[in-house]
Order: structure tokens, then C-alpha cells, then sequence
């Protein structure tokens, strides 16, 4: 069985681990046109400080791991196209030598494109996006010229950005067109993220930039009619779909712009599968489709097409769940499952229901389906959110209903309990 992985990140490196781990004799070739290996993006914020740091490259992908399990790795080389129908794909080589290599599966992780809205002056000089571990190394390079930074979007990776550079000591202004994490939580508890925010970080909520500033360089952006000058513009609004390469090869595109899969993570066409943030994934709670672009969903989802690649029939049921954490301003987030927004989305009534434990600095969101089922949550909290979290996920994969399965005790059950433990039985 010959299996070719097309995508070093984290959804082609799990993909390749899995398949060897459920077929000791297949195959396995992993191409990525990146020169250096699989490696963490979450941490491109601290390549802003270190770049060209070897500190984010993932151990347990690193090739020489991949090669100890005979999973060969060609960096350097990209993908082209290919004939699904023959099995085959066209490859040029980093020294410009086009071959064609033949497969019996194939797996698509080719991740996802930076989000840049279509406005004036995106191509100026120092405007950046993090996508790659090259974009980062350009702008640590840049960071010592400039001290003001404007950074566009409000999402897990903004604001892990923000933090790092208000951290160095940099001026940071953060444009948000609505509200901070629009689509991962609760209104009221993006106020409370809100209120969590160093004071000196600059927030422009409400409108999203019109143009950037500046003829030769970026010198900040125009947003809500009201001019914001820095010395550099970061847009980090998201990713799309990176499907070049399945456009190339026929692949069809779903409605969302990703390669649309099952929860096998195969394609319309058999035995070749798409993982990772170049996909639209089945949502489990309403079969509509959905993008998850996030690197732990990205490795869950290569590790199902790598099981599904060698002919397992195993179908793991946390694949489409959003799982996102982070610790970005002394604060835990966490967020599981659906929002009400993105419930919203899919045409599904939610309710949401609020846990505050000023104690602990936490608060927590947990939305409900309209028969009681819990079907995602939010945390913040100054510790212990991750805890909380688990708690939510572990309900949200069993589907139960909130009543049947209380979150938090009652403070009153708490002191009862406390009681119990020295008293003896007193209820
Ligand atoms: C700044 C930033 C911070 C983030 N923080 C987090 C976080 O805290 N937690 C989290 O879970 N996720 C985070 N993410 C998201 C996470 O990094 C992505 O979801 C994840 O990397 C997607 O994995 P992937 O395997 O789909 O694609 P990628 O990791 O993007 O890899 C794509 C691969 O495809 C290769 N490729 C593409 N086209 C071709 C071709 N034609 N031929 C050959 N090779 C090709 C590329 O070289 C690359 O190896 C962050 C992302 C960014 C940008």
C-alpha cells in the first residue's frame, strides 16, 4: 500500500503516524513545499522575538522521528497536480526535477491561506500576516525598526500576537470590526475579555479598516472614517481554505470553500482523503458543514485519515469539535463545541446559560440545545479553566442534557460537601 501525504503540518504529520501505527508495512511519503518540518504556528508569536526559532518545530514530527518510523519526508517540493482517476500526482522537486509518483491513498493537508480583506494598500510594505514560519521570521527581522503595531482581527491568534508585543515593550492598537472573538464566544463574555485587556492596548471596536495608510510603507490604517497611524499593519483575520491543489486535481469545493469531506475525512472521490484546514468537516450535531481551522482539530482529523487510509473502519467522534485553549492576558479561554453563533449558523435555537465564580475570577458560558443539551461552553478564568473545560467537553461528547448533569455544584452542595468530610453524613 503506497500512501502519499500532501501537507507537513500537523494534520500530514498525524495522518502519517497513525497510518504507521495501523499498518506496520505501508508506504508512506510526506511532501511539503515548506523546506523546514512540521512546527508549531501557536507559537509564530514567539518567533516575533526569535526568528528562524527551531524552539517551535513539533519533536514528535521532526523528521528524523518520521524517518525512525520509515515515513519518508521530502521538504522542498511541491505538488502540482495529478490524475485522481489513475492514482498518480505531479511533483517538482527543490531542485525544479517534475516527476510523477503513484499512490494507492491519497491525503490532502495543504492548510489554509491568510484571510486579507480586498481594500487599498494591503500590498505596501510593512503590512504582514502570520501564516508560515518565513512570515514570522520577516517580521522578527522587522521588529527591532519599529515600535507601533496595529494589529487587525480579534481571534485567538490576535490577541496571542497583541499580548507578545505589548509584552516587548511595543505600542499596540487592535482593530476588531465587532466584538473580540465574534464567532467563539458569548456578547457578554467577550465584555468580560474585554474588561481583561491591559489598558494601555489600544481597541478600535466596531469598524473594520477601509484602507491602509501610507504610499511607500504602511504608516497604520483608516478605520471608521478616523485615521490610526503604526509602523506596521498585521492582518490577522483568519484563514481560508487552501485548495489550489484540489482545485487542480477536480476536486469539487463546498459551499464554505473547503474541500468538503465525511466524518472518514475521505472525498467524494474514494480513497482520497482531505484533512486539516483545508477542509469542510460534517458537523456532528447538524451534518452541515463547517471549518474548523485549528491546529488540534487538524491533527485529530490526520489521524483519522491515516486510520481510514490503511482500511480501518474506526470512526473517532470528537474530530469536528471545536477544542481551542490558550492563556493570552493572565487569563484562561477555552472554548468547546458550539457557540451561539455558530449554532446560529446552522439554523439551530440555542440558549445560554452563565456560571460566575468571583473567587476564581472565572466566568463560564454553557449553551444549550432547546431540548437541554449541552452543546458547547466558554471559560474564563484567571486559573483553572482548562479543568472547567474538560468538564464541558466530556458532557458536550456524551450529548447530556444539562439538568441531568449539573456543571458546577450549587455554592450550597459545595459547603455541604465541605461540611460532610469533617461532620460525617448530615443530609
Ligand atoms: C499565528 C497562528 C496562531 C495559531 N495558533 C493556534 C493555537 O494556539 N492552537 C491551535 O490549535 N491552532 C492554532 N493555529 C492554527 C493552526 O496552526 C492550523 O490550524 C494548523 O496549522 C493547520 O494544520 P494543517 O495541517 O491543515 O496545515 P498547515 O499547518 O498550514 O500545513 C500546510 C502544509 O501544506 C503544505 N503545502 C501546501 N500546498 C502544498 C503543495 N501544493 N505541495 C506541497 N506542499 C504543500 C505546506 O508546505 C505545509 O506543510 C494558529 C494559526 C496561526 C496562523
Amino acid at each position: 500500500m503506497k500512501i502519499a501525504i500532501v501537507g507537513y503540518g500537523p494534520g500530514g504529520a498525524a495522518a502519517a503516524t497513525a497510518a504507521r501505527t495501523f499498518d506496520p508495512k505501508a508506504d508512506i511519503l510526506l511532501l511539503t513545499e515548506e523546506k523546514i518540518p512540521a512546527h508549531k504556528k501557536p507559537g509564530s508569536a514567539l518567533a516575533l522575538e526569535n526568528p528562524n526559532t527551531k524552539e517551535l518545530y513539533i519533536p514528535d514530527w521532526s523528521p528524523e522521528m518520521l524517518s525512525s518510523k520509515r515515513i519518508e519526508v521530502r521538504t522542498g517540493t511541491s505538488v502540482v497536480g495529478g490524475n485522481l482517476k489513475e492514482g498518480t500526482i505531479e511533483v517538482v522537486s527543490s531542485k525544479g526535477k517534475t516527476s510523477m509518483i503513484g499512490y494507492d491513498r491519497l491525503i490532502i493537508a495543504t492548510g489554509g491561506t491568510p484571510n486579507v480583506p480586498d481594500i487599498p494598500g494591503v500590498d505596501l510594505p510593512g503590512v504582514f500576516t502570520i501564516q508560515s514560519m518565513a512570515d514570522t521570521s520577516v517580521i522578527g527581522e522587522e521588529m527591532s525598526k519599529k515600535q507601533s503595531f496595529l494589529i487587525v482581527g480579534a481571534g485567538f491568534s490576535a490577541l496571542e500576537t497583541a499580548e507578545r508585543l505589548y509584552k516587548m515593550g511595543k505600542d499596540v492598537h487592535i482593530i476588531v470590526r465587532s466584538r473580540l472573538m465574534r464567532t467563539q464566544l458569548e456578547e457578554s463574555m467577550s465584555e468580560e475579555l474585554l474588561s481583561r485587556i491591559p489598558r494601555k492596548i489600544q481597541l478600535h471596536l466596531g469598524h473594520a479598516p477601509s484602507r491602509v495608510l501610507g504610499s511607500k510603507k504602511a504608516e497604520g490604517v483608516e478605520v471608521g472614517g478616523k485615521e490610526v497611524g503604526a509602523d506596521a499593519v498585521l492582518f490577522m483575520t483568519g484563514v481560508r481554505p487552501n485548495t489550489n491543489l484540489a482545485e487542480k486535481v477536480g476536486l469539487k469545493v463546498g459551499p464554505l470553500g473547503g474541500i468538503p469531506v465525511n466524518s472518514r475525512m475521505e472525498t467524494e472521490i474514494e480513497g482520497v482523503f482531505a484533512v486539516g484546514d483545508c477542509v469542510e468537516m460534517t458537523d456532528p450535531l447538524t451534518n452541515g458543514p463547517i471549518l474548523l481551522p485549528i491546529g488540534s482539530t487538524a491533527a485529530r482529523a490526520g489521524k483519522q485519515a491515516g486510520v481510514a487510509a490503511v482500511g480501518r473502519e474506526k470512526v473517532y467522534d470528537d474530530t469536528a469539535l471545536r477544542l481551542q485553549y490558550d492563556r493570552i492576558f493572565d487569563t484562561d479561554i477555552v472554548c468547546i463545541g458550539h457557540s451561539s453563533t455558530t449554532a446560529r449558523g446552522l439554523d439551530v435555537d440555542t440558549k445560554v446559560s452563565y456560571v460566575e465564580d468571583s473567587s476564581e475570577s472565572m466566568k463560564v458560558a454553557l449553551v444549550t440545545a432547546k431540548d437541554d443539551r449541552l452543546i458547547g461552553g466558554q471559560v474564563l478564568g484567571a486559573r483553572m479553566g482548562a479543568r472547567v473545560g474538560y468538564e464541558i467537553t466530556k458532557r458536550v461528547e456524551k450529548g447530556v442534557k444539562l439538568k441531568e448533569q449539573p456543571l458546577l455544584e450549587s455554592r450550597h452542595d459545595q459547603i455541604l460537601a465541605l461540611l460532610e468530610r469533617s461532620l460525617g453524613p448530615i443530609r
